[in-house]
């Protein structure tokens, strides 16, 4: 186990000790009306322009486009962080560059979701997962929960640090507008519409072309479906994406949370117990004390004591 794992292990513990978010069960699977993006990587020109429109969107610190036209950017492996939603990383796994696009899944069974304990996050009805900050304690369990590694800290902002992450540009789908991101994208590499039908457009794309795509939609299942679908040439894992399975993050934590707590009440049912045969003792030892000190007194004792001659 490495030191991540422990963490997420110890974190899985901490909520344990949480009653009403343990006893707390979270949404399953696919919401009828969810939205998504489908990003077909096979289309994607890395030419970064997604990055700086969410930028501009989000009222995120670097908006100079300028700064998001530099090729130097893919020089090394990048992860969004609190002042980058999105980032587009580039792989070359058979020679050929192909650029992926990497910011929250916004899953269907979202594991930050299902591990905030005071409901900062939370998943709308259209598919949208939402950070409210007046909730959020700091406690970053969220952080630790999901499985891509999305949430970010502002450990630089000393007065109100917030966790950060890809909004689904909230504001924008309220005004009924795609995503800045999806907007802005010069080669229709993004698609934003019904979830389900963005699947079926997705399988289409493969049925049509075999060649150009391997038969996998990445985000139809992996942990219990993500709003955000992706199709490529190659496995998604040579693209920087983990390898998950289909079982939701939240059924495993929140397994773990009840099988933990569950444990727990027998302990706690003996430490009652033993509270109890220690209260009696002590009332019981009060009263032969004090049984003692009446039989000591009627027999002239006092608290000078002394040696019995
Ligand atoms: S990718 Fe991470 S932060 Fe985004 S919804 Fe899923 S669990 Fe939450
Ligand atoms: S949906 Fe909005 S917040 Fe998310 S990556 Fe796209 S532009 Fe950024
Ligand atoms: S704007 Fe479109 S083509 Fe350009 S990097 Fe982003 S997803 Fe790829």
């Amino acid at each position: 186990m490495d030191r991540r794992e422990f963490t997420k292990l110890l974190g899985s513990m901490g909520l344990a000790l949480v009653p009403g978010k343990a006893a707390a069960s979270h949404p399953h699977g696919p919401l009828a009306d969810g939205v998504g993006v489908l990003v077909d990587t096979t289309v994607c020109i890395g030419c970064r322009k997604c990055e700086w429109a969410c930028n501009r969107s989000n009222n995120l610190p670097e908006e100079e486009l300028s700064s998001f036209e530099s090729k130097a950017a893919f020089d090394s492996y990048r992860r969004p962080d609190a002042s980058h939603y999105t980032v587009v990383n580039e792989f070359k796994p058979n020679g050929e560059a192909i650029w992926a696009k990497t910011q929250c899944m916004h899953c269907e069974d979202p594991a930050c979701v299902s591990a905030c304990i005071v409901s900062a996050f939370k998943k709308r009805s259209d598919g949208v997962v939402a950070y409210d900050l007046s909730r959020c304690l700091g406690c970053r369990y969220c952080i630790l929960a999901c499985p891509f590694q999305i949430p970010a800290y502002e450990y630089d902002n000393a007065f109100t640090p917030q966790v950060r992450k890809c909004t689904f540009c909230i504001e924008r789908l309220d005004e009924g507008k795609a995503p800045a991101c999806v907007s802005i994208c010069p080669v229709e590499c993004l698609t934003y519409g019904k979830r389900e039908e963005l699947i079926e457009l997705a399988h289409r794309k493969i049925e049509r072309n075999p060649d150009r795509y391997v038969d996998h939609v990445y985000g139809e299942h992996e942990v219990g479906g993500t709003s955000w679908l992706y199709l490529s040439s190659v496995p998604m894992t040579e693209l920087g994406f983990p390898d998950l399975g289909t079982d939701a993050v939240p059924c495993v934590t929140e397994t773990i949370q009840h099988s933990i707590f569950k444990n727990f009440i027998p302990p706690i049912a003996l430490f009652a117990f033993l509270c109890q045969i220690m209260w009696l003792t002590r009332e019981h030892g009060n009263s032969d004390d004090a049984e003692k000190s009446d039989t000591v007194d009627a027999y002239g004792g006092g608290d000078e004591g002394g040696t019995a001659s």
